[in-house]
């Protein structure tokens, strides 16, 4: 399997076709994975914003409140009423802001970014990511297209690429019923490739001014393995944030 980056991409506006600019850049194969930062699909769906878009309510100037009395620092109310509106479920207000977006990603701050924001003060991930990662594929000659995006993930340090959407391929590769060196039957293991390949390409991509947010993947080979479609876990099964509900409302 080998990973490099498209080059030579321009600086990514609203009504960009990210599709014929990653077209025009690299000749694809059909198997390739062609990962793309959500930042520039971001840039070229015109989410980039200014707080001032965002006046904030009640609730806004609460959270803010408390994100300041936690950190120290002041926090714009502004920002807080920006991460509500891109939030279906508040799951911790401090010392960070951590929710759940429109389209089931939890992450802090909803994924709105203060950096590579297109001019803005911010810019807000993509709507619908799949639909985005949908739209990209149906451009290219690839099949197989991964919106990232760079997020830290609990109980380690730093931060990571995560798939945000995906086309063309299912986000699991389920090894249940495989047997292991041993002839025990793997009852659990569904691996989740789209993470896997999203972390892979953001490892190349980097977070800076490196101007390479789409990186191929190629020669990725999925193997006769089972498929799964299940990537954002649903509440119900998601102990972890049964448990941060039941911690943050006591
Ligand atoms: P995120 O992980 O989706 O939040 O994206 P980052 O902000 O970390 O950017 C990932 C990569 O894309 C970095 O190499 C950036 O320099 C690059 N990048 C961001 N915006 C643009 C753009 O508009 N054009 C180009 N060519 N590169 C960009
Ligand atoms: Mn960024
Ligand atoms: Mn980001
Ligand atoms: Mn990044």
């Amino acid at each position: 399997m080998e990973l490099f980056a498209v080059p030579d991409l321009p600086e990514i506006r609203a009504g960009h076709d990210l599709a014929a600019l990653i077209r025009d850049a690299v000749d694809l194969r059909e198997d390739d994975v062609v990962c793309v930062a959500s930042t520039v699909v971001s840039k070229a769906e015109g989410r980039s914003a200014d707080l001032d878009d965002f006046p904030a309510g009640p609730r806004a100037r609460e959270i803010a409140a408390r994100l300041a009395d936690h950190t120290g620092e002041e926090k714009d109310p502004r920002f807080a009423q920006a991460v509500l509106e891109e939030s279906v479920e508040v799951l911790m207000e401090a010392p960070f802001l951590l929710t759940e977006t429109r389209f089931g990603h939890v992450g802090v701050n909803a994924g709105i970014d203060r950096s590579n924001t297109a001019g803005g003060d911010l810019l807000l991930l993509p709507k619908r990511p799949s639909e985005s990662a949908a739209r990209i594929r149906s451009g290219l000659s690839a099949d197989r297209v991964v919106v990232t995006d760079t997020c830290g993930r609990p109980f380690r340090h730093g931060q990571r690429g995560v798939a945000i959407g995906w086309a063309g391929l299912a986000p699991g590769r389920d090894w249940r019923g495989e047997r292991d060196r041993d002839g025990r039957e793997l009852d659990v293991t569904v691996e989740n490739v789209a993470d896997e390949l999203a972390a892979a390409a953001n490892l190349v991509a980097g977070e800076g001014d490196g101007g390479t947010p789409v990186v191929v993947v190629r020669d990725f080979e999925w193997g006769d393995h089972g498929e799964s479609d299940a990537h954002f876990r649903e509440v119900e099964t998601d102990f972890v944030r049964q448990a941060i509900r039941e911690w943050s409302y006591e």
